[in-house]
């Protein structure tokens, strides 16, 4: 960690709102020298023999493996992530940096035919590249552009959430500890106003990587268009779970919660518009109070909690102004006392004019609504500005595809709701973002294709 900053943030525990680490706030001309040194060490990174700098990704993801309880740990008590989910974000990271670690001698260019000589292309690293990641995931997030950035042969300039940078300055650790050369990940703590801003402006950086609101994404858009910046968008979302009444209606409903729960709601593909056919809808919502009310929402150092805390007062306010006005259907449990709690909760939504059904909620609020019909169903999903994820049940192989294509939505699953796997790709359609993450090209994304022609005759 960078960082000679003399004002400092108080990282605070969302499940007891208590005090958990003070961490240096890194000013704009730090922010700067931080970007100078990935620079410098760039030509380094870049020119290391394809074989070598593989070999470094590989020993980095073995020393995160060797970490996960440590990275695990700080994530329940910064995030307030229950154990097993902070178990696997740390385990993504390792298996995010081991699957690109075999990028770097697989980063083929084309031949192409032409007359009088040779065309080939080259994917040629971007230079600094700058990561900006929220506090939800910020582990994952973090891994998803850092890994195949580097393994592009680009250098990365880091800056975790203001309220939840442990896990990232510890990776940055790590990297060190692996062998991967100083300069070459570095993570600068600090605001999205200082640090974020000044990666978005600093020429050096030659893309910016973004996970977080639309409306800061808009504005890092539109501050990387100043110098052409590339740009990676993953921004909200207002995903759709489409219940047709042939499908397992207990299976759909008992993994409806977690779709939407998990991480306490605070998920951009959380699936929080439930649409269920309306000959399904009272034994689809008979179904879903059981599962809803089961859930176990406790203090994550408990390691059976199934559902933590919101992150912040501000984010457990926001979350509350939508039940105002709302039709509570079904209330699940949550722990009284300190820290940011909010019970999981359904709300019952007559219009797709409320605001719980257009707005992203970014809390344990999931709205169900009933449908009439395949067309019905996908015109409702589509009324959004959003397109980030969404899930379809039913029986019918035919439907499931029809409305799978219908959705405008960059991540569908049927019978299921796993939208997130490192080797498939991941982004959203409309608002919810730009570009894709994830998957066998995302090394490309943090590259330029130069095509070069040689003439046969000198
Ligand atoms: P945010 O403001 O968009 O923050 C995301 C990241 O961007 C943070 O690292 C933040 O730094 C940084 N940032 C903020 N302003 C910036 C600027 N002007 N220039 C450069 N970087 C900047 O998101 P949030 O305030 O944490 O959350 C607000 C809402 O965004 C949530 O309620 C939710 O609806 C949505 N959200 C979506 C996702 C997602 O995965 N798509 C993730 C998080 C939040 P600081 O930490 O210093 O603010
Ligand atoms: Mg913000």
């Amino acid at each position: 960690m960078a960082s000679s900053a003399s004002e400092t943030h108080t990282v605070l525990n969302p499940a007891t709102g208590g005090a958990v680490a003070e961490v240096p706030s890194t000013g704009a001309e730090e922010t700067d020298r931080v970007i100078e040194r990935a620079q410098d060490a760039f030509p380094a990174w870049r020119d290391l023999a394809p074989g070598e700098r593989a070999g470094l990704l590989r020993r980095f993801a073995a020393v995160v493996d060797a970490h996960i309880e440590e990275l695990a740990e700080l994530e329940v008590r910064n995030a307030g992530h229950t154990w097993s989910n902070a178990r696997w974000e740390a385990g993504n990271v390792r298996d995010v940096v081991n699957y690109y670690s075999a990028a770097p001698e697989r980063l083929f260019g084309r031949q192409i035919p032409v007359a009088g000589g040779i065309d080939v292309t080259f994917h040629e690293p971007l230079g600094v590249v700058a990561v900006i990641v929220p506090w939800n995931f910020p582990m994952p997030i973090a891994g998803w552009g850092f890994a195949p950035a580097l393994a592009a042969g680009n250098c990365v300039v880091l800056k975790p959430a203001e309220m939840t940078p442990l896990t990232a300055i510890r990776i940055g650790e790590l990297a060190l500890e692996a062998g991967v050369p100083p300069g070459v990940l570095n993570v600068v703590p600090g605001k999205g106003s200082v640090v974020g801003a000044r990666f978005v402006s600093h020429p050096l950086v030659r893309k910016v990587c973004f996970t977080g609101s639309t409306e800061v994404g808009k504005q890092i858009m539109a501050g990387c268009a100043e110098q052409v910046k590339r740009v990676t968008l993953e921004l909200g979302g207002k995903s759709a779970n489409v219940v047709f009444a042939d499908a397992d209606l207990g299976k759909a409903a008992a993994a409806a919660p977690y779709a939407v729960f998990d991480n306490a709601g605070q998920d951009c593909c959380a699936r929080s518009r439930i649409l269920v056919e309306r000959s399904a809808y009272d034994q689809f919502l008979e179904l879903l109070e059981p599962a809803v009310t089961s859930l176990r929402v406790l203090d994550p150092v408990d390691e059976s909690s199934e559902m933590g805390p919101l992150i912040s007062a501000s984010q457990k306010a926001s979350v509350l102004g939508f039940l105002d006005d709302a039709e509570v259907a079904i209330t699940g449990s949550a722990p009284g006392g300190a820290g940011f709690w909010v019970p999981p909760t359904v709300v019952a939504v007559d219009s797709p004019d409320e605001r719980v059904w257009r707005e992203e909620v970014f809390g344990p609020v999931v709205a169900v609504m009933p449908f009439d019909g395949e067309a019905d169903a996908v015109t409702l999903a589509n009324d959004t500005e959003y397109g980030l994820s969404g899930s379809v049940y039913t029986r019918d192989l035919g439907r499931a595809l029809r409305v799978s294509r219908g959705i405008q939505a960059g991540n569908i699953s049927v019978n299921s709701h796993a939208s997130v796997r490192y080797w498939t790709p991941f982004g959203g359609y409309k608002q919810s973002g730009l570009g894709r993450e994830l998957g066998p090209d995302a090394p490309n994304a943090f590259t330029e294709e130069k095509n070069v022609y040689i003439a046969q005759e000198a």
